[in-house]
């Protein structure tokens, strides 16, 4: 079994291994996107992180012993200033943006989270949670407004490690008259006619963000869980308060805290005005595909800032292509995987598993998959076969065969010329007839077909120099 090691956040150490609250329920809620726009590069950085993550945890605990929330901001001020701007409604804008944030994260290989709450259905979860806040003496009401009341809880600041007072002198956020102190933040705030509301004891109004993820987590993990992540922009204030709002309700809320750094592009912060912007879209339309943005993505530890480069673009198509090269001169096909898993041969590398249960040391597993892609048989590289799946790097194999056949569209009579001589040569080779069985080898090599021997069965695939012509005999 792989153990577990994650850095927490809260407790700034990788000390103790991770063990879940309840092995046959490994809990996970990760800060989802606003949703009012295509996901930018940055943005598919946590996706992928906790893509991996997600991935570790359904190996070591089992698929159906985890459960990973990853909710959709669509309440928000961005949506709405989008909405005004462009015509159109609030719920044509989330839909559409959602559903490109599933279709560009889906082509970087990231699985569907088991949850995906909008925090839109959860409005009354929402006021239930801060009417309690406000019971217990943790909020308070005033001009149509709610919020929380940051003295109210010793330890805010522990997750960032900052002090409120620092926070208050470092603060430019302008004060509020209805705010008893500088620092309380909103729970609630009321909507005009143009903006969307809901009734609310303190009238027509909408959630303020950080809200929404303490409600949706404990709907949907309970009260306590076993790891929060996100990127570590959201550590203060958005995880902060999240922390406050679920532990005054009287929640444990998470036990782990993981946050991923930013990423950049060629050494500088992505953003409009400097011209190296770009979406995922962007990228995959550009024709960079959904497994070179992941690799470039792997190859940099999570806590570390990542730098997107052309560089690295063109290295990891040069690796990806080697690897599937490799696998395709083996015969790796959808076929093949299936074999191995029948056979008991479809295992993980222990080594590979070790170094990604250490903190996702994803560029270890990296490397450790180089050394796995030295295997020489078909059944030897199953572990690297296996370890390119687990990190999300190949997802379809039947895509490997499509390639490795180049997308040929064979005369109808090849392929079950090759699948007889196939058969013969097995039957021979059962009835120990070496002759027969050479003969029917040799004529395969001469037409160039590549054939792989796993768990007592064959497939084939075409060789560099696959020739047909020369089975036409056989027609
Ligand atoms: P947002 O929609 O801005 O709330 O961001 C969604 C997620 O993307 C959050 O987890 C952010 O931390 C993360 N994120 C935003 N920008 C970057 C970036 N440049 N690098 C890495 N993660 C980012
Ligand atoms: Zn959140």
């Amino acid at each position: 079994m792989t153990d577990i090691y994650l850095y927490n956040t809260k407790t700034r150490t990788k000390g103790q291994q991770f063990t879940p609250i309840d092995d046959k329920n490994v809990r996970m809620y990760v800060c989802g996107p606003t949703v009012y726009d295509r996901a930018h590069l940055g943005n598919a950085r946590p996706v992928i992180v906790f893509d991996v993550l997600n991935r570790l945890l359904r190996h070591v605990y089992g698929d159906k012993h985890v459960t990973y929330v990853r909710n959709f901001t669509d309440v928000d001020d961005k949506i709405n200033a989008r909405a005004a701007e462009s015509g159109r409604s609030i719920g044509d804008i989330t839909d559409e943006t959602i559903q490109w944030f599933l279709d560009d994260m889906g082509a970087v290989g990231a699985i569907e989270p088991d949850h995906m709450p909008r925090a839109t259905a959860y409005i009354a979860p929402m006021v239930a949670m801060i009417e309690d806040l406000i019971a217990k003496g943790h909020a308070y009401a005033a001009e149509g407004h709610v919020l929380f009341s940051v003295s109210s809880y010793a330890e805010y600041g522990a997750l960032s490690g900052r002090s409120v007072d620092d926070m208050i002198a470092g603060a430019r956020v302008e004060v509020a008259p209805y705010k008893r102190d500088p620092m309380d933040f909103v729970l609630w705030k009321p909507s005009d006619a143009d903006t969307p509301g809901w009734d609310s004891p303190w009238g027509r109004g909408r959630p303020g963000w950080h809200i929404e993820c303490s409600a949706m987590a404990h709907d949907l993990l309970g009260a306590q869980f076993d790891i929060h992540g996100g990127g570590n922009d959201l550590t203060f204030p958005h995880h902060e308060n999240e922390i406050a709002q679920s532990k005054c309700a009287g929640h444990d809320f998470a036990n782990v805290w993981l946050h991923n750094e930013m990423l950049q592009v060629e050494g500088k912060k992505m953003s409009k005005s400097l011209g190296n912007f770009f979406t995922v879209r962007d990228l995959l339309d550009q024709g960079v595909s959904g497994e070179v943005i992941r690799l470039v993505m792997l190859s940099t530890h999570y806590r570390k800032p990542m730098d997107w480069t052309e560089t690295k673009r063109k290295e990891a198509e040069k690796t990806l292509s080697d690897w599937m090269s490799v696998l395709q001169k083996h015969g790796y096909s959808a076929k093949t995987v299936e074999i191995l898993k029948a056979a008991g041969d479809w295992a993980a590398d222990a080594e590979l598993m070790g170094v990604l249960g250490n903190d996702l040391n994803t560029p270890g597993a990296l490397a450790r998959l180089h050394v796995l892609s030295k295997g020489r048989t078909a059944e030897a590289l199953a572990p690297f076969a296996h370890g390119l799946e687990t990190l999300g790097l190949v997802s379809d194999w039947s895509a490997a065969e499509a390639s490795a056949s180049d997308g040929d569209d064979l005369e109808d009579w090849i392929a079950p010329v090759i699948d007889r001589l196939l058969v013969e040569r097995s039957t021979a080779r059962a009835d120990k007839n070496w002759g027969e069985a050479d003969r029917l080898r040799d004529l395969l090599n001469a037409a160039g077909v590549q054939v792989t021997d796993i768990a007592g069965e064959a497939s084939w695939a075409q060789g560099p120099d696959f020739d047909p012509s020369v089975l036409e005999a056989l027609k």
